[in-house]
């Protein structure tokens, strides 16, 4: 595995590449969903790319930027034996200079959800992975259906800016009892991690209720917030795959969201029916 750290060796590495790249951004800390994303773009691609890059803009003041975790060493070991090919790892001054042309998320889709409570959010998001695509110019990119809203907005820039790149959406990897793989889930304490499996019991719960053909949003959504409490509950909510919401779920073309916080850990989790 090939370890590159700067924009511009990367892209003289790649000028004559002529084999399909299959890309994977992340912000380190893998874990086995990362590890699912990677395996999908090795099985539809012949070069696969993997970039480790702790993205400042996407946090806002006061988040936890300082204390993501950090492994980078596990991170090399984990890419080498999935069998990446490039490790693209650079630092803060590679991807951004003092006085920076940026992306802003659309105005109704981008602050919605988590981009209410968090309203630049989005703006980091978008640029830095407009960035990274530019960088790498891979045939696909691949993205967790755990960030559903990430995803919808990363796919809606690339049709807007006419990309080239397939978005490709991955499947949640979660552990055995329910709870979502995420980074994030090492802030939790022995407590707070039995208490977050409430997100997805709650998403579980909601699943149940459509397969037994009760269909209501408002239902599903009360339902939900009884099991989630008391945890502090950012949003429970039912959109169409358009990111629109949906007064009775659509099967097939729905997504039931939720994000709540155990502790100071914000948890994001997601259905996609
Ligand atoms: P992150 O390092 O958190 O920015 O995540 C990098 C990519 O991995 C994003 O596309 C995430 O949606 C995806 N991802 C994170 N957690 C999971 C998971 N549990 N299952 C599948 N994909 C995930």
């Amino acid at each position: 595995m090939k370890i590159i750290s700067t924009p511009i060796e990367l892209k003289e590495y790649l000028k004559n590449e002529n084999r399909s790249i299959g890309f994977i951004p992340t912000m380190g800390a893998l874990h086995e969903g990362h590890i699912s994303l990677i395996k999908k773009a090795k099985e539809q691609n012949e070069l696969v790319i993997v970039s480790i890059f702790l993205n400042p803009t996407q946090f806002l003041r006061g988040e936890d930027l300082d204390k993501y975790p950090k492994k980078d060493e596990a991170d090399k070991q984990i890419c080498k034996l999935c069998g990446v090919d490039i490790l693209f790892f650079p630092k803060t001054d590679d991807i951004y200079s003092s006085d920076e042309v940026s992306l802003l998320a659309p105005k109704v889709r981008g602050y919605v959800l988590e981009g209410e409570s968090r309203p630049s959010h989005f703006n980091g998001v978008l640029t830095v992975v407009m960035k990274l695509l530019n960088i790498v110019s891979p045939t696909r990119a691949y993205f967790g259906k755990k960030d559903a809203q990430q995803l919808n907005l990363i796919s809606l820039m690339v049709k807007q800016f006419f990309m080239s790149v397939e978005i490709v959406a991955v499947d949640t990897v979660r552990e055995k009892d329910g709870l979502a793989l995420s980074s994030r889930n090492a802030y939790l304490t022995p407590l707070q991690r039995v208490e977050a499996l409430k997100i997805s019991t709650s998403l579980r719960s909601a699943t149940a209720m459509v397969m037994r053909g009760i269909l209501d949003s408002e239902l599903i959504v009360a339902n939900m917030r009884e099991i989630l409490s008391p945890l502090d509950i950012s949003y429970v909510a039912i959109l169409n795959r358009e990111f629109t919401q949906i007064s009775k779920v659509e099967l097939g073309n729905s997504v039931i969201l939720v994000e709540a916080s155990v502790g100071n850990t914000r948890l994001l989790d997601n259905i996609w029916l």
